[in-house]
C-alpha cells in the first residue's frame, strides 16, 4: 500500500456545455510540473459530481467535448515519474446520470427530485440532483469504480459524497419494509440513508478487495470511525478559510485523528490552494497553506493541496509556482517528519462524537495556547498513556468509563472536570463521588456567578470578582475536599422581574460555595469554562484553568517561553531524538472571512522539555543543524531560539 508523503489533489468537475474538456492537457508537462513539488502521491478525478468521466469508459458517459483520455494519460505520466495516482469518482452527485435515468434521483422525503434546500445552496448548486444508492445507480457506480481499477495501475479510490440524503424513492421504501423501518418517521428514513451508503462503501470495499487489498481507500461523507473500519487512510479535508471548517476544525480532528487508527495508516491533511472550493480564480498566500500544512506535519499528518483543474487542462504555471514553493520548504525537514509521532501527556475525553463543539472549540483552543501537548480521545481509547485526563463541561459518565477512570486514579493519575462533567447518565449524582470528594446538589442559583480565588490559585489573576459567563451547577465540598476559589453572587439574577429587567448585574458577596475543588489527585471546576472560553475568549478563565492544571502537572512534557498565545509549539519524536515544531501564524478576521497572510515573526523562544527517559546531547536548528546551547534546569532541558520567522523545528538527539 502507498504510504503518502506529499499530495496533490485535483477536482475536475465541468459542466456539461463546456466546449474543449482537455483541449491543451499536456500530461508530460502536468506531471513534470506535479514531479517538482516532490509530491509522491496525486488525486485525480475519474468520475466528477457532475458525472462525467475523463477516461476512455465502456459504461459511464464520457464528457461530450472530452477527446481524449485524460485520466489514463495523467496516470501513464505519473507512472513514469513515480508518482502514485489515487481516483476520485463522486458517487453521491452524479447529475448527468440522474439526467438521463430519473428514477435513480433520491425522492426526499417532502417528495422532491431537485433538492435546492441541500445545504440551502439554492438552485445553483452541485446538489440540485442527489443519487439514490439503492437504486439501479448502486451497481452501475461499482462497476465504474471496477473498470477504473481494470484498466490503470490506480494506488487507489477517493470517493465522495457519501452524504446519506434520505429517498423515499420505491425502492428505498420496499428496502425500509423489509428492514422494519418506520418509513413515515423523519429520523428512521435519515438513520436508512445513512445505513445505505454505509452499505454501499462496504460493498465497494468487498468488490476492490478481489481485484487487490493494497488500495488506498477512503469514503467522503461517512466518519472518520466507519472510514477506519471499512477505509485504509483517513483524510481531513479543512479549508479553513470556508466558515463550516474555520481554524477550529483542524486542531481538534488533528489532535483526535491520530488516536483513531492505532497502527501507521496514514492521515492526510487536505487544504486547498484557494479560498473556496470551485474556485478557479485564485491563489491563497504561502503563509496560509503553509500554515496550515506545517500545522498538520507538526501533529502527524502528511499534507495534501486541494485545487481545482481548468477544464481545457491548461497546467496554470502560477498555481504550480505556489506549490512549489510551500513543499519544498516543507522537504528540507523530511528526515524529522518521516514516521515522527506526537508525544502527548494529557487525553482530553470528548463529550459525545468529536466535533466543532463549543466544549471542545474552547479546550482546544486553551490547551495550544497553554503549549501543553494532548490527544482528543472517546470513551473506547486506552487511558493509560496518558498522565491527565480532562473532561470538559459536559462529559457524563456511563458505568463503563467510570470503572476506567477509577482504574485511571488508581495508577495515581490526575483528572480535571468541569461543568457537568462527572455526573452520571442522570445527571444526578457524580459518578464517583468518593474520589472527587463532591456532591451533586443542582443548578448553579446564580446567574451570572462570578469567582475569587484562594491564594494557591491565584498567580496571574487580578483581585476583583471574575466573571464566568455561563451558568454551572451547584456542588458541596466533602470535610477533607480543598476548596481553592469560591463562587461571588451577583446582587439579582438575569431575569425579567414584572417590572425591571436586570440587565446590570455586579458582583455582591462572597460565598462559601464551591468554584474549584481539590481531592487527591481530582480537580472539579463547578463552571462549563471551556464552552465559556469559546464564547468570549476571558483570558482570565484560561488563567483559571492554567493555575488548576499546573497543581495537578507541575511538570508537563513542554513549557514555552517568548511564544505569543496564538502560537503552537508540538513535540513529535522518532528513535533516538524529540522535535519541537514551533509555529507562528495568525489567521485574521477580515470582513466574514479569517485570513492568513503572512509569518509572524517571535524573538527569544525559550523551550524546556521534560527530561523522563530521555536525555539529549545535542539540540539544533532544522534544517541547516545550527546547535543550540543545551541548559540543564531540574527535570528539563532547555534552549533558547533567538529567533523565529513564521515555522521552525527545534531538534534534541
Ligand atoms: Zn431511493
Amino acid at each position: 500500500m502507498h504510504k503518502p508523503k506529499y499530495a496533490l489533489f485535483f477536482d475536475n468537475h465541468t459542466m456539461a456545455a463546456c466546449p474543449d474538456v482537455g483541449a491543451d492537457f499536456n500530461a508530460a508537462e502536468f506531471a513534470g510540473r506535479i514531479s517538482d513539488c516532490g509530491v509522491d502521491f496525486v488525486g485525480f478525478h475519474a468520475k466528477c459530481n457532475q458525472g462525467f468521466c475523463y477516461y476512455d469508459t465502456n459504461i459511464g458517459i464520457k464528457h461530450p467535448s472530452l477527446k481524449r483520455d485524460m485520466f489514463g494519460e495523467m496516470v501513464a505520466a505519473c507512472q513514469s515519474r513515480n508518482i502514485a495516482v489515487t481516483a476520485y469518482l463522486n458517487c453521491g452527485l452524479s447529475n448527468e446520470d440522474a439526467i438521463r435515468h430519473p428514477d435513480w434521483n433520491t425522492v426526499s422525503p417532502n417528495g422532491a427530485t431537485l433538492h435546492p434546500d441541500i445545504y440551502e445552496l439554492g438552485w445553483v448548486s452541485p446538489y440540485i440532483r442527489t443519487m439514490c444508492v439503492n437504486s439501479p445507480y448502486r451497481d452501475y457506480l461499482i462497476s465504474l469504480i471496477l473498470e477504473v481499477a481494470d484498466k490503470y495501475p490506480v494506488a487507489g479510490f477517493l470517493l465522495d459524497s457519501f452524504n446519506g440524503f434520505p429517498c423515499i424513492c420505491p425502492t428505498c421504501i420496499r428496502e425500509m419494509k423489509k428492514r422494519g423501518v418506520n418509513w413515515r418517521d423523519a429520523d428512521e428514513i435519515q438513520k436508512f440513508a445513512r445505513a445505505s451508503v454505509l452499505r454501499l462503501a462496504e460493498d465497494i470495499k468487498a468488490a476492490v478487495d478481489k481485484i487487490s487489498k493494497e488500495y488506498l481507500l477512503y469514503f467522503l461523507g461517512i466518519s472518520y470511525e466507519d472510514n477506519v473500519r471499512i477505509g485504509s487512510c483517513l483524510e481531513c479535508e479543512c479549508l479553513p478559510t470556508y466558515p463550516c471548517w474555520g481554524y477550529d476544525y483542524l486542531p481538534i480532528m488533528s489532535h483526535y485523528l491520530r488516536t483513531l487508527t492505532g497502527d501507521d495508516r496514514p492521515i492526510l491533511n487536505m487544504t486547498g490552494r484557494f479560498y473556496e472550493w470551485g474556485d478557479f480564480g485564485s491563489i491563497r498566500p504561502q503563509a496560509a497553506i503553509e500554515y496550515d500544512l506545517f500545522y498538520g506535519i507538526a501533529n502527524g499528518m502528511r499534507p495534501n493541496i486541494g485545487g481545482h483543474i481548468h477544464p481545457r487542462g491548461s497546467t496554470q504555471g502560477a498555481i504550480f509556482d505556489r506549490l512549489q514553493a510551500v513543499y519544498s520548504k516543507m522537504q528540507l525537514n523530511e528526515e524529522w517528519y518521516s514516521d515522527a509521532v506526537n508525544l502527548v501527556d494529557i487525553g482530553v475525553l470528548s463529550p459525545g462524537d468529536v466535533s466543532k463543539t463549543p466544549p471542545l472549540i474552547g479546550i482546544t483552543r486553551m490547551l495550544s495556547e497553554l503549549k501543553m501537548q494532548f490527544n482528543i480521545i472517546n470513551a473506547d481509547a486506552d487511558f493509560s498513556q496518558y498522565r491527565l485526563l480532562i473532561l470538559p463541561d459536559e462529559v457524563l459518565l456511563t458505568p463503563e468509563t467510570t470503572a476506567k477512570i477509577k482504574a485511571f486514579l488508581d495508577d495515581g493519575k490526575a483528572v480535571i472536570s468541569t461543568g457537568y462533567s462527572g455526573l452520571d447518565l442522570e445527571k444526578k449524582n457524580f459518578a464517583m463521588e468518593k474520589e472527587w470528594g463532591i456532591k451533586y446538589i443542582g443548578e448553579c442559583p446564580f446567574d451570572p456567578s462570578f469567582f475569587q480565588t484562594m491564594p494557591q490559585l491565584s498567580n496571574n489573576l487580578p483581585e476583583i470578582p471574575l466573571a464566568l459567563y455561563k451558568r454551572g451547577i451547584e456542588v458541596s465540598a466533602d470535610n477533607n475536599t480543598e476548596v481553592a476559589a469560591v463562587l461571588v453572587k451577583p446582587y439579582f439574577n438575569r431575569e425579567w422581574d414584572g417590572v425591571y429587567s436586570n440587565f446590570y448585574l455586579p458582583p455582591d458577596q462572597v460565598t462559601n460555595l464551591p468554584l474549584v475543588t481539590f481531592n487527591g489527585k481530582v480537580a472539579h471546576i463547578s463552571s462549563p469554562i471551556f464552552s465559556a472560553y469559546y464564547e468570549l475568549a476571558s483570558v482570565e478563565l484560561r488563567t483559571l484553568f492554567a493555575n488548576v492544571l499546573s497543581g495537578l502537572m507541575p511538570e508537563p512534557l513542554l513549557k514555552v517561553s517568548g511564544l505569543p498565545s496564538f502560537g503552537k509549539a508540538t513535540v513529535t519524536t522518532q528513535p533516538g531524538r524529540r522535535m519541537v515544531h514551533l509555529i507562528n501564524y495568525v489567521p485574521e478576521l477580515r470582513g466574514k472571512s479569517e485570513i492568513v497572510e503572512e509569518p509572524l515573526f517571535a524573538k527569544e523562544i525559550k523551550i524546556s522539555i521534560l527530561i523522563e527517559n530521555f536525555m539529549p546531547k545535542t539540540a539544533y536548528l532544522a534544517p541547516e543543524k545550527k546547535e543550540l546551547k543545551l541548559k540543564h534546569e531540574g527535570n528539563y532541558v532547555s534552549v533558547i531560539i533567538p529567533e523565529i520567522c513564521g515555522y521552525q523545528l527545534i531538534v534534541f538527539e
